[in-house]
């Protein structure tokens, strides 16, 4: 239970209550998560509050296994009747990953693939943000990646998939080896390339990400900058080389199914992007320790 910004504690709780009880078999961790432990997040609702929204486990009810989705949209507001649920007005966040068993509303959940691990079938969450900036992306098919992370990783894979040529930046070698095996190209620095899409959250990489752009192309911003934050973009590319500058914003529920498919399939390796597992005793330490090297991401398992 998160009971204050840096103020994680390991408790025995009330059972959970709602439509559907989970036993959860792993959940994995990402920035997001970091960044609701250090200064809480929008989508928690207030202290104590439950957090991790990338989980598999066990339906109560039926044996079945299950992705827990994070979200669920609303199907009313004019922008789930637009078809874009991914902005839904009056999104239900579920959250509580975190944890050995959760409650989760019955439309939540996915049923995981015949085969897919449980640490591979709750990448499905972070996979489907990915596929949905792709489906942002247009057709140039020349891209770039700002960024290595898993994220970063994410994206590259899928373009790779496309056919697209895809050159993925960033500073860690280890990071840009893994880029290698996934099918890009990796480097230091970036030319200038027909769509880029910056997959690190921080206003530099924002307008690295402009700097990047070819005349005429387009840049996805996946990665969330801090809240509150202004970045300033200079003038000109906008406009004299007409950039076509869009944000990405997490996913909708046909684009979780179809990041469960790329996992169970193999065409998204999620062993190349697992870590370490930790139990909940371990999270509060893992999840604030810098991360250095490989792109890898944290697997919770509430058993151990
Ligand atoms: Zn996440
Ligand atoms: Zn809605």
């Amino acid at each position: 239970m998160l009971h204050g910004p840096d103020d994680l504690r390991v408790e025995q709780v009330a059972e959970p209550q709602g439509e559907v009880l989970v036993t959860i078999e792993a959940a994995t961790a990402c920035a997001t998560d970091t960044k609701a432990l250090r200064h809480g997040h929008l989508i928690l609702g207030p202290y104590p509050a439950r957090f991790g929204h990338e989980t598999v486990g066990v339906r109560e009810d039926t044996g079945e296994r299950v992705l827990v989705g994070d979200s669920v949209p609303c199907a009313t507001c004019a922008q789930c009747r637009a078809q874009r649920t991914q902005l839904c007005e009056q999104m239900t966040w579920v959250l509580g990953g975190f944890a050995e068993r959760m409650a989760a509303p019955a439309a939540a959940l996915h049923a995981v693939p015949d085969g897919l691990e449980a640490a591979g079938a709750a990448m499905a969450e972070p996979l489907a943000a990915a596929v949905h900036a792709v489906a942002r992306a247009g057709d140039g098919a020349d891209a770039a990646i700002l960024g290595g992370g898993t994220m970063g990783l994410m994206l590259a894979r899928l373009l790779v998939l496309q056919g697209r040529d895809v050159t993925l930046c960033d500073r860690h070698p280890e990071r840009r080896a893994q880029a290698q095996a996934l099918g890009a190209r990796a480097v230091e620095r970036l030319g200038r390339h027909e769509l880029v899409m910056e997959a690190v959250g921080r206003p530099e990489a924002w307008r690295a990400a402009i700097a990047a752009a070819a005349p005429g192309a387009t840049v996805v911003l996946v990665g969330g900058c801090p809240a509150g934050c202004d970045v300033t973009l200079p003038a000109a590319p906008l406009h004299y080389a007409e950039l076509d500058v869009r944000g990405a914003f997490h996913h909708t529920p046909a684009e979780v199914e179809r990041a469960l498919e790329l996992l169970a399939g193999g065409d998204v390796d999620w062993r190349a992007l697992a870590g370490e597992t930790i139990g909940l005793d371990a999270l509060g330490v893992a999840l604030v320790r810098p991360s250095a090297g490989e792109a890898r991401k944290l697997i919770v398992d509430p058993r151990l």
